[in-house]
């Protein structure tokens, strides 16, 4: 497969970015049809407005949800087997694990996609990134990120799975200026280090990009827990958002204001509950077309993320639309005492309390249109606080007053680290059960 790659697409103007993104998607559409059983099965009868602006375009071609891809998981694939070298695999709505296949050209397009993120935030080929994200359990991150700072030309350091005394030998021996991990461990590892006697923003890190917890809220101000890494580490923390199944990732620039899209690489949409597409700055659910995939092509796929899109020049000379904040997921909202909200809100105000040490939401149903939240911490050795007083802060913050429950850490552990997931659990939805 040729090459979408355009490197300073997004400096050029907004016209001439939509032009070039016109040709990628017409090319992509075509490869979709000659090559994946499901989008020939699909598309082959359909009348496609190939010649038509980019809008109308995308308007005249069908959605892809997550149970299209579980359903006919292997219709997506779009080469044969011999081709594939790497078998992703992305946790599906009914438990049961999508398979992405990834071909040699794949991972290639993922390591510019990567570099192209790196080089937004400031990176280098001289920079020494520490990579606390894992490398196996079929994950993508942990090797996305390895094969991007390989094409910049700067070393990994691939600690993944460690203990935090791992990690401060690590940082301690051998200096790396950058990092990329999850916020919750990032503060986890920074609170360490301050007990140990150390200070983190002695230590040799810059930059830190955080991945798979959002780090800034609506009005794109950090969260508490934005703001206490970037002051712990004395750092400047980028938030990043990313799909497997779409190949594609997204960062913020030194600007920090917002991911930036690559528009050589995916065409973004943000599109309301009917499924029409939504005006810059309003809140919708995230649709990507990946351009260039030659593994498992997907054509307008429904992420399920929900978030709004930014447009306009950027203070660092890039066109490119750049998404907001993830704030929560689709088939997570909750209604509580009239009012709307998601999860990310909650775990974003518990990750903030300094007596907290760990903590997860559960949801109930009460009736077919309210639902009850139950919020679980355990709480730090000295902490002193109650849970009315946990209650009262998180009314003060999401104007819906939870119940509070306070556990021994045991007991929480074993619903938040369950070995049958491959992330922390902090989000128990029992509506429906
Ligand atoms: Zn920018």
């Amino acid at each position: 497969m040729k090459s979408t790659r355009y490197p300073r697409i997004a400096f050029r103007s907004p016209d001439e970015i939509e032009a070039r993104q016109s040709v990628l998607l017409r090319e992509h559409v075509r490869y979709c049809i000659n090559h994946s059983p499901y989008y020939k099965k699909t598309l082959s009868d359909a009348r496609i407005p190939f010649e038509a602006p980019m809008g109308e375009l995308l308007a005249g071609l069908p959605l892809t949800d997550k149970h299209d891809l579980e359903k006919d998981n292997d219709e997506f694939r779009a080469v044969a087997l011999r081709r594939v070298i790497d078998i992703v695999t992305s946790s599906g709505t009914t438990g049961q694990p999508t398979r992405i296949p990834y071909t040699e050209h794949d991972l290639k397009r993922l390591a510019y996609n990567e570099a192209k993120s790196f080089i937004g935030c400031g990176l280098t080929r001289d920079d020494v990134i520490l990579l606390t994200c894992t490398l196996d359990r079929c994950f993508i991150a942990g090797l996305a990120y390895f094969l991007g700072a390989r094409y910049l030309g700067a070393a990994s350091i691939r600690n993944g799975h460690d203990t935090l005394e791992g990690y401060a030998g690590i940082i301690r021996r051998h200096r790396p200026t950058a990092l990329v991990g999850v916020p919750s461990f990032i503060r986890k590892m920074g609170g360490y280090l301050r007990e140990a006697g150390l200070n983190p923003a002695a230590a040799s890190i810059r930059r830190i990009v955080a991945i798979g917890e959002p780090v800034r809220g609506r009005d794109m101000k950090l969260l508490e827990s934005g703001r206490e890494i970037e002051e712990t580490w004395g750092a400047c923390v980028y938030s990043t958002y990313a799909s497997s199944e779409t190949v594609t990732t997204f960062c913020e620039c030194v600007a920090q204001q917002g991911g930036h899209l690559h528009p050589d690489l995916a065409v973004l949409e943000i599109i309301d509950d009917d499924g029409n597409p939504l005006p810059n700055g309003k809140i919708g659910e995230v649709v990507l077309t990946p351009l260039g995939v030659e593994g498992m092509p997907l054509i307008r796929f429904r992420t399920g993320d929900l978030t709004f899109r930014i447009s306009g020049p950027c203070p660092c000379g890039r066109n490119s639309v750049r998404l907001g904040p993830i704030l929560g997921r689709r088939a997570q909202m909750l209604k509580v005492q009239g009012t709307t909200l998601y999860p990310p809100s909650i775990l974003a105000a518990l990750a903030a309390m300094e007596e907290v040490s760990d903590y997860y939401v559960s949801a109930h149903s009460d009736t077919a249109l309210s639902d009850r939240i139950t919020v679980h911490v355990t709480l730090k050795r000295d902490a002193t606080i109650c849970s009315e007083t946990i209650a009262s802060r998180l009314r003060a913050q999401l104007r819906v007053r939870p119940a509070v429950l306070i556990e021994p850490e045991n007991t929480l552990r074993k619903i938040v680290y369950s070995p049958a997931s491959r992330k922390p659990v902090r989000f128990v939805d029992r509506r429906g059960i």
